[in-house]
């Protein structure tokens, strides 16, 4: 099949996007208008600490998912504010045979590689903070907490869920989020003196801002101590926490108090909405907002801006050294394993928003190290327009006003489709980014912000 022909009769779906498609986007030009980048990348390059370290993780967003995301809402040629960043690299994102912690596990999950940034250590799949022997090991949350900094953790998924649990847990086993839900680690739990679920040990810890999803895990009953029978939720509140459960809760937060807003019961809504891969592919088609999502819930793009601004003022009010905050997308992951193309993209450009927001506030604030990685790689694949592959395909009317077809292959379509092993992509600006260079390991992430922050 020639490329840009394909199964449908293109000619009747593109006339409405005549216009987009001749269009070429301006990023494009400033790209290749731009000779030598000798002096910009020199500039880029700067040591010494930064007063803050903002960590921004796109869960499952591999090299495919950045490209598509930019296919469909900027065109080819154009550019997501993740782009921007002026230094880039690869990581390898592996974890260990927990049976046999000599040997790679090639494929990581969330649990595995968020421990391995969050604390330098290689860890099996599933494992929240501890090490491969099941020790605990302190987060980069937990080290600058203990340093002054001002902390912040915020994400699309349950506030429990892998990715933030990493910087707070330390649990044998990612899901035991709540005080009732400790079924695979029972001797963990705060009755049996333990560390306690995933929920309490968010209270143990108390960062500044914790924002997101997951009311349900914080509905659960404590089962230990004088508090027994009390929800975590209520807990909070007993912990020093002013709570919020909406967008208009979030916005009228101010510093006095650490803040934490969770805003649906599991995950927060998506962002978009659209055609499901299927084995006998779609007709060419864009995706839609998601009508159905709450309103009440903010975006990742709200909830970030909002953690940097609290973060910012509450480092003023306590005189802090400067805040570390992780931001993440996290259901860039949960739609891919879903094989919806329009859900993955809706989020990673949300998720891209939420860049585009801390990139605003580095510019305000040089001292600031950025960095925007991904925990693992995924399943999304594009593939030459209108091709059936072994899976399930979906195509899309891209920015360009072209058909972009992606295939979901990993896994058979009735079953979660699976992470990849592939390194990915980990970009960065301000003090200590050119650490991220060349080919790293997902662990030298914790050895980075650590020397940014010097703790
Ligand atoms: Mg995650
Ligand atoms: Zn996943």
């Amino acid at each position: 099949m020639t490329a840009g022909t394909g199964r449908w009769r293109l000619r009747g779906v593109m006339a409405g996007v005549a216009v987009a498609a001749v269009a070429l986007p301006a990023a494009a030009l400033a790209v290749n208008a731009d000779g030598d980048r000798t002096e910009a990348a020199r500039e880029a390059i700067v040591g010494g600490r930064a007063r803050n370290v903002i960590l921004l993780i796109g869960d499952g967003m591999g090299d495919s998912e950045i490209t598509s995301a930019r296919n469909y809402a900027r065109g080819a040629a154009g550019r997501l504010a993740l782009d921007t960043l002026p230094l880039t690299g690869s990581y390898t994102t592996y974890s260990l045979s927990r049976e046999a912690p000599h040997r790679p596990e090639y494929v990581t999950d969330s649990a595995a590689s968020a421990t391995g940034w969050s604390t330098g250590r290689k860890t099996y799949n599933g494992a929240i903070g501890v090490d491969v022997d099941g020790r605990p090991a302190p987060s980069l949350l937990q080290l600058a907490q203990r340093a002054g900094f001002r902390t912040g953790d915020v994400t699309t998924a349950d506030i429990t869920d892998a990715t933030p649990a990493a910087q707070v847990a330390h649990v044998s086993n990612r899901d035991c989020q709540g005080p009732q839900s400790m079924q695979t680690c029972p001797e963990e739990a705060k009755e049996k003196g333990g560390l306690g679920s995933i929920a309490e040990q968010f209270l143990d810890v108390r960062p500044d801002v914790v924002l997101g999803g997951g009311r349900g895990f914080f509905h659960e009953e404590l089962q230990a101590g004088a508090s027994a029978g009390r929800s975590v939720w209520d807990q909070a509140a007993k912990a020093g926490y002013r709570r919020v459960t909406d967008a208009t809760g979030l916005a009228q937060a101010g510093p006095e108090k650490p803040l934490l807003g969770l805003f649906a019961e599991k995950n927060m809504d998506l962002e978009w909405v659209g055609p499901l891969a299927a084995p006998q592919g779609t007709e060419p088609q864009r995706c839609a907002p998601n009508s159905d999502r709450d309103r009440s819930q903010p975006r990742l793009r709200d909830m970030t801006w909002k953690a940097l601004h609290l973060l910012d003022q509450r480092t003023a009010r306590t005189r802090g050294k400067g805040f570390f905050l992780q931001v993440e997308g996290a259901s860039i992951d949960k739609q891919n394993h879903a094989a919806n193309p329009c859900g993955q993209i809706g989020e990673t450009v949300g998720f891209d928003a939420a860049v585009a927001e801390v990139l605003r506030y580095q510019a305000k604030n040089p001292d600031t190290l950025v960095i925007v990685t991904a925990d693992h790689g995924h399943t999304s694949q594009i593939v030459e327009a209108g091709a059936r592959t072994m899976g399930a395909t979906a195509t899309l009317i891209t920015a360009d006003g072209a058909p972009m077809t992606i295939s979901y292959a990993t896994a058979p379509l009735s079953e979660s489709q699976l992470h990849t092993g592939t390194q990915v992509r980990i970009a960065a600006k301000g003090p200590q980014a050119a650490n991220i260079l060349g080919v790293t390991n997902q662990t030298d992430l914790f050895t980075t912000i650590r020397r940014a922050l010097g703790v």
